[in-house]
């Protein structure tokens, strides 16, 4: 059993989403990770203990996200980039994370979850809702909104949009009949597959498949002054692409990580907007199962682990 040290706490996990970035650790895509690595940063647990300085009370439920820790001190930590500081470390990634039957967190990441949201609905919206949010938020302003990807942050960002009067596309693998019906079943306005022109031009676009060939498709259907937001930490090459996709004040960026504050305000507002995630739970031990059919895309939503 791991030991609290000051200002952590020792959570017993209740449940443990599954991301992509899961797998792209897992296949070694991703640089320096700590080995060996317990993954998973989308947890829900109950406190069990707190080290010195941690003034959670046991049986308080948190989540602990990707963001496990930051230094305070370097420059983008003192601008409110707390997502992009140099110090930073990740759930999963570089501290033991969630995959797990108890996980140590700092405290002063934990979040306090909505509590009309059970333990496992509430695990994916530690980073698929997070990030999602995060993405949407650079979107911010766009009343035509494309989704590429339709997994589990899609699934959530799409809610989000839905009800902020947005008109959502959602874009899916060519001839994935079956995640068509699910967005539109959330309210999207449209959904097609990715390489299809949208029956209007975008104002935005958010990209949350690891596929870089997504980007000139994306290019290609927002407007003039059109954003194209990828979501992802990783994505394969993007192919080289004609200047004029560009042209005319389109951009393209990329979100990374995410701050407090996002968590924050994304978690007040899914529980205000009653947010549903759509899950597949499997018991831990068939983690594996759960990266594969991922990998696959053989899951609608997130698959959640429970111990
Ligand atoms: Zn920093
Ligand atoms: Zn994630």
């Amino acid at each position: 059993m791991p030991v609290p040290g000051p200002g952590q706490v020792l959570l017993k996990v209740s449940a443990c989403g599954v991301c992509r970035t899961d797998l792209h650790l897992i296949d070694g895509e991703l640089p320096d990770p700590k080995l060996p690595i317990v993954p998973g940063h989308e947890i829900v647990g109950t406190v069990v203990s707190c080290g010195a300085g941690a003034s959670h009370r046991p049986g308080m439920r948190l989540g602990v996200p990707w963001l496990g820790y930051t230094c305070g001190k370097c420059e983008f930590c003192l601008s409110g980039q707390e997502n992009l500081c140099d110090r930073a470390a990740f759930t999963g990634y570089q501290l033991d994370g969630g995959y797990a039957e108890h996980v140590v967190a700092d405290a002063r990441y934990c979040f306090e979850l909505p509590a009309s949201i059970d333990d496992a609905h509430a695990a994916p919206l530690l980073c698929a809702g997070l990030i999602g949010y995060r993405s949407w938020r650079m979107a911010e302003g766009a009343k035509r909104l494309g989704i590429y990807g339709f997994g589990a942050a899609a699934h959530l960002v799409t809610q989000v949009a839905v009800h902020k009067g947005q008109e959502v596309y959602a874009f899916t693998r060519a001839g994935d009949v079956t995640a068509q019906k699910f967005a539109m079943s959330l309210g999207t306005h449209w959904a097609g597959s990715s390489d299809d022109r949208p029956p209007a031009l975008l104002d935005a676009a958010l990209i949350f498949a690891p596929a870089g060939e997504l980007v000139p498709l994306a290019l290609r259907a927002v407007r003039k002054g059109g954003r194209v937001i990828c979501g992802g930490i990783h994505m394969s090459d993007i192919p080289s692409l004609p200047y004029s996709l560009l042209w005319g004040e389109r951009s393209v960026r990329s979100v990374a990580n995410l701050t407090r504050r996002d968590g924050s305000e994304f978690l007040a507002l899914a529980g205000e907007i009653n947010i549903q995630s759509s899950i597949t739970t499997l018991p831990l031990s068939r983690a594996n199962e759960a990266l594969e059919r991922l990998r696959n895309g053989a899951l609608s939503g997130a698959a959640v682990l429970i111990p």
